[in-house]
């Protein structure tokens, strides 16, 4: 034991002493035993051999089990005691990486495992996702998310680091799997040392075969028991109202079980918890205790771990038993399984990335969902014992509205990052880019035209300096592109912070959380929310440590756990800034362009999101002319003239949201390429522009004369 801590590396097995733990020495802990008999009755466990075997015999595998069949779990520990087995020298590294779509299962899966394993999470077992990275140089087996993967990638073409590679809840066909899918089948051809594992949790399997040259497939039977589906009679007008009085029948009429319901997003599911909270508490004593638990991405690690506390006790000795119910999003579909679930409530929406490219819109919308998530969902009620699941919509809906399979990612988004990842790895010719979808022509020119614009592109469509620099951050390109010129506008202190609040999410916690306190509100809206934004934002990139006071952040309505999260990823970037030779700066704040700098510097990044302000009182979008409102959460207390956005909500009506002030004659500066009016839509906007522009002229000629 000694001896591998000294090595700081793995002792081999431990033949002699099954006792003691061979990645770290140590002898194992009674609960690594216990969980260990709890793993072995897992399916998978069952085909451990036979996995084994087919991993050894072929260069690429794809395995396909139900969900909580143990593949997200086991597979990674069967892939390193195969590769551990292979490289007798234990002074050569080896890792394997298994990638997930969400964050949120990237991390709990590797705490998971690590706990299996016995060791600790951030040491031989880690993870690594956007702005957080829980790995150390002992790390042998990495859980990371598809972009995360890509993203090292870019530094590591050949991803040399890794032995084996294992692409997980593939069925998914989130954006950055699909774009490894490509990537990897090169790497594939150039490393035959390399091996690849593809997961799925359903049948899609044969395309997947087809597309891996006719790889072999290992079907894991799954484990479950019948689950009842009931369907309500009437289509039901507000989903989230029915969602809670179902829970509320089970909870008064079924026997003991917790119950998992699909909700959309964190609004929703915090809103959900409060009102089920509430309700169960009017219903008396005479029923169960409940615990009531949310699940999604932006919650913090200690508040995810909570769906696997098992159900409180009842109150009293002989009293009713207690239930828990899990509010979760998309990601306990298949991402994360929860034992112990029988009822499943299943509304029939999810929150959907889509894009328009003639209008360039991306933006998440709450969808029907498909006929096979609907499958998935119901599923998870069957888990340990037989279960019902209770479907929110009618039978014929399902039948005849929902589409059989959800469109690939990639076929829904904007592909501005992906095209920019894509040409830092090197690929140049996108059209003939092994994409198992490809997405539309249109949608890849649009890509194209953004990023040339931003100038992250030449003429030709090669990268540019700055466009190799932009792709180093980890955001999007405007973000990226608003950074890396924020120094030439004398704030990029200050732009560094507005990027680690939206990027971090924090911004819409500092806004609108604490807007709705309400009686602190009107001081809020009285104040011009935005100046204030901006003032924390200047203690932010000034006095970060002025966030660890909870009184003056209180008094400054500011939420200081979100500030914390906006700090850490705001290091990264200045991380990032530093490495590349970028300043940091900030104009005097008792300057009058203090603000002024700010702004231009994010019309620098988000010049081709600008709306006007029509004569007739609505917002126009800026050449493709859509009609948008100001989100009720912007904090300003006028109508600019001229705005720009960070995000465009698409809900009844079309919405811009985090929206910046700007001028006419600014946009004429800094983005002349864009806003030139030859080729430019006839619209109000534009003849504002042209006055502009004739205006200038004219100043032009009497200072000439
Ligand atoms: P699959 O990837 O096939 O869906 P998993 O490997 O994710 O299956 O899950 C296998 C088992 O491990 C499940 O029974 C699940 O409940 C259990 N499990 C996974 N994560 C945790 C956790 N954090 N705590 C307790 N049990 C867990
Ligand atoms: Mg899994």
């Amino acid at each position: 034991a000694k001896l591998a801590k000294t090595n700081g590396f793995a002792v081999h097995g431990n033949d002699t002493n099954p006792l003691v733990n061979r990645w770290n020495g140590r002898p194992y802990s009674k609960r690594y035993l216990e969980i260990l008999e709890k793993r072995k009755t897992l399916p998978v466990w069952h085909q451990k051999e036979e996995f084994l075997q087919a991993l050894k015999a072929n260069q690429t595998l794809i395995l396909v089990g139900e969900t909580g069949s143990g593949k997200t779990t086991q597979i990674p520990q069967f892939v390193l005691e195969a590769v551990e087995l292979e490289i007798p020298d234990k002074r050569r590294k080896f890792m394997v990486a298994c990638t997930q779509p969400r964050r949120v299962a990237a991390m709990s899966v590797s705490r998971r495992v690590a706990e299996e394993m016995d060791v600790n999470i951030g040491e031989e077992v880690g993870y690594s996702i956007r702005f957080e990275d829980c790995s150390s140089s002992r790390t042998v087996l990495k859980y990371l998310t598809d972009g995360m993967l890509l993203r090292e990638a870019m530094a590591d073409p050949l991803l040399e680091r890794y032995k084996v590679i294992i692409l997980d809840e593939a069925h998914e066909r989130t954006l950055a799997t699909d774009v490894l899918f490509g990537l990897l089948k090169e790497v594939l051809k150039n490393r035959p040392d390399l091996k690849l594992v593809v997961m799925s949790a359903t049948l899609e399997a044969e395309k997947f075969q087809g597309y891996f040259y006719g790889a072999p497939l290992m079907k894991v039977p799954g484990r479950l028991h019948p689950v009842e589906i009931f369907y309500t009679e009437e289509p039901e007008r507000d989903y989230l109202e029915a969602a809670i009085r179902t829970i509320m029948q089970i909870h008064m009429c079924e026997p003991p079980g917790d119950i998992l319901v699909f909700l959309t997003g964190e609004e929703e599911i915090e809103d959900a918890c409060k009102k089920i909270s509430k309700q169960v508490a009017n219903a008396g004593d005479v029923y169960g205790p409940v615990k009531v638990v949310p699940l999604y991405s932006t919650l913090p690690p200690a508040m995810q771990q909570k769906i696997f506390d098992p159900a409180p006790p009842p109150v009293m000795v002989g009293g009713s038993p207690g239930r828990k119910i899990v509010v979760s999003t998309n990601v306990a579909e298949t991402s994360l399984t929860i034992d112990g679930i029988v009822y499943v409530i299943d509304p029939g929406f999810s929150k959907q990335k889509v894009y328009n490219p003639r209008i360039r819109v991306e933006s998440l919308l709450v969808s029907p969902i498909s006929k096979a998530s609907a499958h998935q969902r119901s599923g998870r009620a069957g888990r340990t014992q037989p279960g019902k699941c209770f479907r929110l919509y009618t039978e014929k809906s399902f039948n005849n509205d929902l589409q059989p399979q959800t469109y690939p990612e990639i076929l829904r988004s904007n592909l501005a990052n992906t095209v920019l990842t894509l040409k830092k790895l090197g690929i140049d010719d996108l059209v003939h880019f092994d994409f198992m979808d490809p997405p539309a022509p249109e949608t890849l020119m649009r890509a194209l035209e953004v990023l040339n614009y931003l100038g992250a592109l030449d003429d030709d469509g090669n990268l540019t300096k700055l466009g190799e620099i932009m792709s180093e951050f980890p955001l999007d390109p405007q973000m990226a592109k608003m950074l890396v010129v924020s120094p030439e506008f004398n704030c990029s202190n200050e732009i560094l912070s507005i990027s680690a609040m939206l990027s971090s999410k924090s911004h819409y916690i500092v806004l609108s959380v604490l807007c709705l306190e309400s009686n602190r509100m009107s001081k809020w809206k009285y104040n011009n929310g935005l100046r204030m934004l901006l003032l924390s934002l200047r203690m932010h990139a000034c006095l970060p440590s002025i966030y660890e006071d909870a009184s003056w952040c209180y008094e400054n309505f500011i939420n200081p756990r979100a500030m914390k999260a906006a700090d850490n990823v705001r290091e990264q970037l200045v991380r990032i800034m530093v490495r590349y030779n970028l300043k940091l700066c900030s104009t005097d704040f008792n300057s009058c362009d203090y603000y002024i700098d700010i702004r231009k510097a994010m019309l620098a990044g988000y010049f081709m999101q600008v709306a006007h302000l029509e004569r007739t009182g609505h917002y126009l979008t800026v050449k493709d002319k859509q009609v948008v409102h100001l989100h009720p959460s912007n904090c300003l207390n006028h109508k600019p003239e001229w705005v720009i956005y960070n995000e465009f909500v698409l809900t009844s009506r079309n919405f811009i949201r985090t929206v910046t002030d700007v001028h006419g004659e600014w946009i004429l500066d800094i983005a002349p390429r864009y806003f030139n009016l030859e080729n430019f839509p006839q619209c109000e906007a534009k003849r504002v522009l042209e006055k502009l522009y004739k205006k200038r002229e004219r100043e032009g000629e009497e200072s000439k004369n």
